[in-house]
């Protein structure tokens, strides 16, 4: 996976990943570059900005490109749990903070709310965990 340089992306795959003119694999590898690199979020920012028309049509491509690639309801609970691993907790953090997907964040504050009202009869179900968790760690470091 480390031919995906971001260097390797030049403007043009830049401006067609704006206009949502890759196909779901190369849409994929730009945000993976994205992800990993600020000076090609950076050159993005610039790419977009030189595109008028883009501007008109950014939240439309946005969204579908960011739906490629969205998290499940499921993976995005374990998100908010920061139960994921952290590979894929940053990745949805992009999705959700800077490609900003409007599914997902909708998606997400269902959650909390639901959270919110379950956390209230969770509370002592966690406590119990917790012993357990401190019983577990007697036994050995692994078990937690
Ligand atoms: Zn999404």
């Amino acid at each position: 996976m480390h031919s995906d340089e971001p260097t390797a992306i030049d403007e043009a795959t830049l401006r067609d990943y704006l206009a949502d003119r890759l196909p779901p694999e190369g849409s994929a590898r730009v945000e993976k570059a994205l992800r990993d690199s600020a000076s090609l979020r950076a050159r993005l920012e610039d790419v977009r900005d030189d595109r008028e028309d883009f501007q008109l049509h950014s939240l439309g491509a946005i969204w579908r490109r960011a739906r490629l690639t969205c998290p499940t309801r499921q993976q995005l609970g374990s998100y908010l749990l920061d139960a994921l691993d952290p590979e894929l907790g940053d990745y949805f953090r992009f999705h959700l903070e800077v490609v900003e997907c409007p599914f997902c964040r909708a998606n997400l504050a269902d959650l909390e709310a639901q959270g919110a009202a379950a956390s209230a009869a969770s509370a002592s179900r966690s406590r119990q965990q917790r012993i357990l968790k401190s019983s577990a760690h007697l036994l050995g470091d692994d078990a937690v």
